[in-house]
This record gives structure tokens, C-alpha cells and sequence, in this order.
């Protein structure tokens, strides 16, 4: 069994014209594990999510995902081979049912129905509130149901790497709980994931791994509990 990174990461940079964002970070994301990339606002993790996406253009680096380059991807073959992102702001398409909403994440699969059928079943199993409103339309959910949904139109794609941008985003800490508390089981069942947050303490709680960006670099990384301890991390992000 092969014990290297799942997903690499290699001099990625990203510039907004003259304006770089993302200045040459280098990170890693193993099979398995939940990593998070954790800084303030406008550090540059919404930038790096969507060059992994390939939804901006990178201005250097290299994205490996199990051997295969996905630098120069279109975002559909970059879905195709396995990275997957959450919809940001949750955008569910809010004239369509929730169920129409989680069959087209599946868009880019080529296996069956009965399969497409299966893991519907489990979406549900997963968020037992999408299977409820089913034959609603997702326009009507509430803001944590339509982060499930978005999460659950993700699952559907099969990804072998889910990307998530601040899920937490606007929810009350309850319904943020609740999330957390999903990602976590969703990656007990073995999925990756690589987890974008402002909520500090929250991300490095549920993280195996995690990097700290500050204006476009990697300043600190380390065990999710080790980053938790450390002074550092405290003083710029927990309130010292
Ligand atoms: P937030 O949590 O606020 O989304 P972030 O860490 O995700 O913050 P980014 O959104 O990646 O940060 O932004 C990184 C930098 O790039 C910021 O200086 C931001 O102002 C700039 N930026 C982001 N998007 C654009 C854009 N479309 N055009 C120009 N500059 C941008």
C-alpha cells in the first residue's frame, strides 16, 4: 500500500491582476483524513479552494491527485477524477427539489442508476431532514438543511477528496455542531477531506492536519491538536 500524500499540493500561486493571493504554498492531504487550512479573512483560503478546483487560474504550481495531474484540468474533468466541492454560500438551485438537487450531483458519473439509487439512500440515512423534504423545493430549506444539501449534492459526484469552503458560514453553533459533527462521520466511512475555515477552533478540532495562511503563505503547520496548543494560534486565533 502506497503511504504517500493522496492529494499534493506544490508551489501554488494565484494572482487577482497585480494583486497575489496566493503566494507559493506547498500542503499535502493524506487518504482518510480530515485537513484543514484555517486563517483570517482574505488570507487566501477561498483563492486556494478554487485553484484546486480549477475555478481560477493558477499562476505556478502543481496539483497531483493520486499520480494523476490535475494542474491544467477543466473544473468538470477535475470533478471527474475524484475532488469535489461543496457548493459555496451553499448555492443549492433553489427552484429545483431537494432530490433533483442531490441526482445532479451525480452528473459526472458513469455507473448505473441502482448505484445512483444506493447512495441516494445513504445521503439520506446521512441527513434524515433531506429524505423528509425530499419533494421539496431546496429554496425553502433553512440555511443549515441547504449546507446538508450542498454537502449531500457533493457526496453524490463519489468524490475521493470533498472540498468544503467555511461550511460554517452564517449558521447558529448548534447547527454548526451538527455539521462538524457529519463531516467527521462522513470521513469515518473513509473520505478525504480538506476543510477551508475561519471557525479556528472548530476546524483544528476535527482536523487530523492543519496549515495556517496568513496573506497568501503557509506560516504554520502541524496536528490539528498540536496547532490547537499552540501560542501562536491562541494569541492571532482563539483569543489568546
Ligand atoms: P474570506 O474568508 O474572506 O473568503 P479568504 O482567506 O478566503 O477570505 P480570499 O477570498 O482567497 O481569502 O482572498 C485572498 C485575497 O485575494 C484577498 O486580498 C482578496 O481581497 C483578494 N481577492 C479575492 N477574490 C478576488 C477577486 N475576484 N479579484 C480581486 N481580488 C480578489
Amino acid at each position: 500500500m502506497s503511504t504517500g500524500p493522496l492529494l499534493k499540493v506544490e508551489g501554488l500561486r494565484v494572482a487577482y491582476g497585480h494583486i497575489e493571493a496566493v503566494k507559493g504554498i506547498d500542503f499535502e492531504l493524506h487518504e482518510g483524513r480530515i485537513t484543514t487550512l484555517v486563517g483570517a479573512n482574505g488570507a487566501g483560503k477561498s483563492t486556494t479552494l478554487l485553484a484546486l478546483s480549477g475555478l481560477v487560474a493558477k499562476a505556478a504550481g502543481r496539483v497531483v491527485l493520486d499520480g494523476q495531474d490535475l494542474t491544467a484540468l477543466s473544473p468538470h474533468r477535475i470533478v471527474a477524477s475524484g475532488m469535489v466541492q461543496v457548493a459555496e454560500g451553499r448555492a443549492t438551485l433553489t427552484t429545483l427539489t431537494v432530490r433533483e438537487n442531490l441526482e445532479l450531483g451525480a452528473y459526472t458519473r458513469r455507473d448505473g442508476r441502482a448505484q445512483r439509487a444506493e447512495d441516494l439512500e445513504r445521503i439520506y440515512t446521512l441527513f434524515p431532514r433531506l429524505k423528509e423534504r425530499a419533494d421539496g423545493l431546496a429554496g425553502n430549506l433553512s440555511g443549515g438543511e441547504q449546507q446538508m444539501l450542498a454537502i449531500g449534492r457533493a457526496l453524490m459526484a463519489k468524490p475521493r477528496v470533498l472540498l468544503l469552503d467555511e461550511p460554517s458560514m452564517g449558521l447558529a453553533p448548534i447547527i454548526v455542531q451538527d455539521i462538524f459533527r457529519t463531516l467527521r462521520e462522513i470521513n469515518k466511512a473513509g473520505l478525504t477531506i480538506f476543510l477551508v475555515e475561519q471557525n479556528v477552533r472548530q476546524a483544528l478540532k476535527i482536523a487530523d492536519s492543519a496549515y495556517v495562511i496568513e496573506t497568501g503563505r503557509i506560516v504554520l503547520s502541524g496536528s490539528g491538536h498540536e496547532l490547537l496548543g499552540n501560542p501562536k494560534v491562541q494569541d492571532a486565533y482563539l483569543g489568546g
